[in-house]
């Protein structure tokens, strides 16, 4: 859910990093709706 609400979000990519224990994972060219506004990303379903 977008919490800013002032900016609009758009479909693009970005590069998520996800932390389990001691291992880090960096995808990058994530498809996923990016707030203008603040750049936060919402991951597309
Ligand atoms: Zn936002």
């Amino acid at each position: 859910m977008h919490h800013c609400k002032l900016g609009e979000t758009q479909l693009g990519t970005t590069t998520v990093t996800l932390k389990r224990d001691n291992v880090t994972l960096v995808v990058k060219n994530v498809l996923a709706e990016v707030c203008e506004d603040c750049g936060e990303y919402y991951l597309s379903r």
